[in-house]
């Protein structure tokens, strides 16, 4: 396991693209780092800085506080995990996974390979597996076998480029929970690249999300739900998506297409001096007015809307209003689309209503709006005028915190004990401190990396709709 730091780095290609542009990451020892963003933004390029694909224009790059920036792949001790899992077809499981082991040409005792392959299976539990070949699995055990290559590496960390994408929905949410859980018994640092939001969220300690080429934040996926730095995170995170809306401010009053919305004085204070703002609403935000106790109704404002269609999903259901926008915020909102990869803006809201709700489309309604949540962002700049940064970090380090217990408990459950590194083993006994240091499963796999799949598309709120950012 290794600490990686990432030191003002900066790619740019040959024609002088900035494909990532001064990127600064802390990333600790065991940690689970992803990296987030839409088509283009630089986060498989910064992966491949950091497995040592791609040579680093500027900056340091730094793996246990030693500069790495001019080692081969293979001296830095890392592995990769692609997408199509790169296994060879005419070799069972066993050999698929212990082939880092046999590049080593001579550096492991028969004896060794088989202990460390039986290890690794077992903690995949691959053990019935061993001596079938690649075409016979299924996508997830696949993916196992892929990650069992890296396990006997005896990586530092793991890196991985959209291992799910080309799995269908049910077997990415399976694969996306086993991650989870192998990352944490075995407390490797990882870092993880995707577009898809939901992975994103339920993956990572820290998600870093980019934009072409430039860290817009990093934190837990909690402080990036709840706290966004801007537009553009507010957006991208979450789904449905966030809500924005155009807004002219007067004192206390937002003016609104929706109508007039009160907002607490600490909230307009935080836009003052601001004529037009976006107002950020997350969908869990509204509720029927009529489902709104009492004693909660003075902390939102209520206003009168017609629903286009509701949607009933058995746990509650989503409500659509359409909102005409003056010309130039329509303008407003399809600047902020292009940024998010996004063909368009669509001027809707999407409200949560309680599955109780009798609300349906076509009709008026009382719609309630939790006033104290929402953020108000700067319309030119996109800035989170409402941002409590404070807040934010606190919410990261109680994550942190979280993470730390549940890594100790799953290792537990292991029976490794707290502070035993990866790959020493699934609670049968550490294996030796040899490292492979192989060829470089990195490259060799590399080199095989085909295409990508793209996620299905996302209905959202005046956001965005090319789907860039899919629900798992
Ligand atoms: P995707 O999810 O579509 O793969 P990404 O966020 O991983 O996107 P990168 O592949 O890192 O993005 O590309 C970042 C930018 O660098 C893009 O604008 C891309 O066009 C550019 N780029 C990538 N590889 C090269 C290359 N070999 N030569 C020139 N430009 C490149």
């Amino acid at each position: 396991m290794a600490s990686i730091t990432l030191n003002h780095l900066v790619k740019k290609y040959g024609d002088g693209f900035p494909a990532v542009n001064d990127i600064s990451i802390d990333i600790a020892d065991g940690e689970f780092i992803i990296l987030v963003g839409p088509s283009g933004c630089g986060k498989s390029t910064l992966l491949r800085m950091i497995v040592g694909l791609e040579d680093i224009t500027d900056g340091d790059l730094l793996i246990d506080g030693e500069r790495v920036n001019d080692k081969a792949p293979r001296d830095r001790n890392l592995a990769m995990v692609f997408q199509n899992y790169a296994l060879y077809p005419h070799l069972t499981v066993f050999e698929n996974i212990a082939f880092p082991l046999r590049l080593a040409k001579g550096k492991h005792s028969e004896d060794q390979v088989k202990k460390l392959v039986t290890e690794a299976a077992a903690t995949l539990e691959l053990t019935d597996h061993l001596q079938r070949k690649p075409a016979n699995l299924s996508g997830g055990q696949r993916q196992r076998v892929a990650m069992g290559r890296a396990i006997v590496r005896q990586a530092d960390a793991f890196l991985f480029d959209e291992p799910l994408s080309n799995l269908d929905a049910k077997l990415r949410g399976q694969m996306r929970s086993e991650i989870s859980q192998m990352q944490r018994r075995l407390g490797v640092t990882s870092v993880y690249v995707t577009h898809d939001q939901t992975e994103a969220m339920t993956l990572g300690d820290r998600v870093a999300v980019l934009k072409k080429g430039e860290l817009q934040q990093i934190a837990s996926p909690r402080e990036l739900y709840e706290q966004p730095v801007n537009l553009f995170v507010a957006g991208f995170i979450g789904s449905p998506s966030m809500n924005f809306l155009p807004a002219t401010i007067d004192g206390t009053t937002l003016k609104t297409a929706l109508g007039d919305l009160e907002i607490p004085q600490d909230r307009a204070r935080k836009a003052a001096g601001k004529k037009v703002v976006l107002v950020g609403v997350r969908p869990e935000f509204f509720e029927d007015a009529k489902l709104v106790e009492d004693h909660k109704r003075a902390n939102g404002s209520t206003f009168t809307a017609t629903l286009t269609h509701t949607e009933w999903l058995g746990n509650e259901q989503y409500g659509y209003i359409n909102f005409d926008p003056a010309p130039e915020m329509r303008e407003l909102l399809n600047s902020l689309a292009r940024d998010m990869d996004a063909d368009e803006l669509r001027p809707q809201v999407v409200v949560t209503l309680d599955a109780a709700s009798r609300i349906r489309g076509g009709r008026e309604a009382e719609i309630w709006l939790d006033t104290r949540k929402l953020h108000l962002f700067d319309a030119e700049t996109g800035d989170n005028l409402t941002r409590d940064a404070e807040a934010g970090a606190e919410l990261t380090r109680e994550a942190a915190e979280e993470r730390a217990e549940e890594i100790a408990t799953a290792q537990e459950a292991e029976g490794r004990g707290n502070g035993t590194g990866f790959g020493s083993g699934s609670g049968n006994g550490a294996s030796g401190g040899t490292r492979t240091g192989d060829a470089g499963a990195a490259h060799e796999d590399g080199a095989t990396t085909t295409g990508r799949a793209t996620g299905g598309t996302t209905t959202g709120g005046a956001t965005a709709t090319s789907g860039k950012h899919a629900a798992g």
